[in-house]
């Protein structure tokens, strides 16, 4: 999810990166140019690849450039092909990574309760050239990985989670970015977690981890061998380095926005027309995003117009995820023939706001955000 709009100074954004003190990045900036070593598994690179293993409590990491190579390399790794399930609701990328590997993506609706992936509705997408399901844990809440994974094991599919939304975020105190085959993180600007540019996947063992880390250097398994038609993917030891730094922030960052997401909910919770979700009381969530829907009938405003509405305040909100993807030129016609018109996930396009929540964001600006919402709320609908 890519903030393109230019925004002057004065105006609140959906997002704004979490950016440690400029001066604690200069020492890094020094090692690098000391090392000279500015790519290809430097020092930092191999640092945060141990770093993020421990901090997210799983065993093996690969880290790449961006989360999009990182999700085109997961399906070459486990050679995916032919038809893949997955999710009409998420950031374009989710799908382009299965169309630049020549895989036919199926849509399949989701559930109104989390936004992800509905298993009650994905067997009956399923057909022989079914290779694998891709679901998404939305705004960083998790998918039914139980019955996704109950279903992949009966049909004989693998099971690549773009978990992009979903830095840090565990049940039951195990990290979310177990579940599946592999896992796909990102670190763009716009995410919990960044570094400036950038993603990982998160793999089970070091077999598959050896074969990414040749698939994203080329093929090159050593400094003749070249294995397969790799690609460059690598992080580089500038990003690697402000991993290292923002790991030291990241915790602050994660409270801060629980704070700013319990006082959306707090001061929100008795307007009609409006709902937020909530993920399981055993999750412990990201707080990544903060969606709200605006039930039309119920709430005086449309969507549309409480998007203008604060966009006239200078608060620029976003709809995350309006346009579905199936709904662009490149995707029309893959819905699952038994999903036609995906009911649920176009309800859930059309009556989303994502409300501003970032470390950035002052109490003033959330308050100011809240009483636009609620003065809304008391206009007499016409
Ligand atoms: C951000 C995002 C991506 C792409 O990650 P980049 O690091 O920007 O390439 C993929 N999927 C989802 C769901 C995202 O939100």
């Amino acid at each position: 999810m890519n903030n393109s709009d230019p925004k002057a100074a004065s105006s609140v954004l959906v997002t704004s990166p979490l950016m440690p003190p400029l001066e604690e990045f200069i020492p890094y900036l020094e090692n690098i140019w000391k090392s000279k070593q500015l790519t290809n598994g430097g020092p930092y690179h191999q640092a945060l690849e141990q770093a993020l293993a421990d901090y997210l409590g799983v065993e093996h990491i690969c880290l790449f450039a961006n989360g999009t190579l990182a999700l085109v390399t997961a399906l070459q790794a486990l050679r995916i092909t032919g038809e893949v399930i997955t999710t009409p609701y998420s950031f374009v990328a989710t799908s382009h990574s299965l169309l630049w590997n020549d895989i036919k993506p199926v849509f399949v609706d989701i559930d109104p309760v989390t936004c992800n992936l509905d298993p009650a509705k994905i067997e009956a997408a399923i057909t022989p050239a079914t290779s694998a399901i891709m679901p998404v844990h939305c705004y960083g809440i998790p998918c039914d990985v139980e019955r996704i994974q109950h279903i992949a094991d009966n049909y004989g599919l693998k099971v690549i989670y773009d978990a992009a939304h979903c830095f840090a975020v565990k049940q039951e105190g195990v990290s979310v970015l177990q579940h599946g085959d592999l896992s796909v993180l990102s670190f763009h600007a716009t995410k919990v977690f960044n570094t400036f540019e950038g993603g990982a996947i998160i793999c089970p063992d070091a077999k598959i981890k050896r074969r990414i880390d040749y698939l994203k250097n080329f093929g090159f398994a050593d400094e003749t061998t070249v294995v397969a038609p790799g690609i460059n993917g690598k992080m580089n030891e500038f990003q690697a380095a402000f991993g290292m730094l923002q790991l030291k922030h990241i915790d602050a960052a994660l409270a801060v926005r629980q704070t700013i997401y319990q006082n959306y909910r707090q001061a929100l919770a008795h307007i009609h027309g409006i709902s937020f979700l909530a993920p399981q009381e055993t999750t412990a969530w990201n707080h990544a995003y903060c969606p709200m829907f605006i039930h039309e009938g119920l709430f005086p405003l449309s969507r549309d117009q409480l998007y203008t509405e604060l966009k006239a305040h200078g608060i620029f909100v976003r709809r995350y995820f309006y346009p579905l993807i199936s709904a662009f030129p490149m995707y029309r016609g893959y819905e699952s023939s038994a999903e036609a018109n995906l009911p649920v996930a176009r309800k859930m396009a059309q009556s989303v706001l994502c409300l501003p929540i970032h470390p950035n964001l002052s109490a003033a600006e959330q308050n100011q955000i809240i009483a636009i919402i609620i003065r809304a709320s008391s206009v007499n609908a016409a």
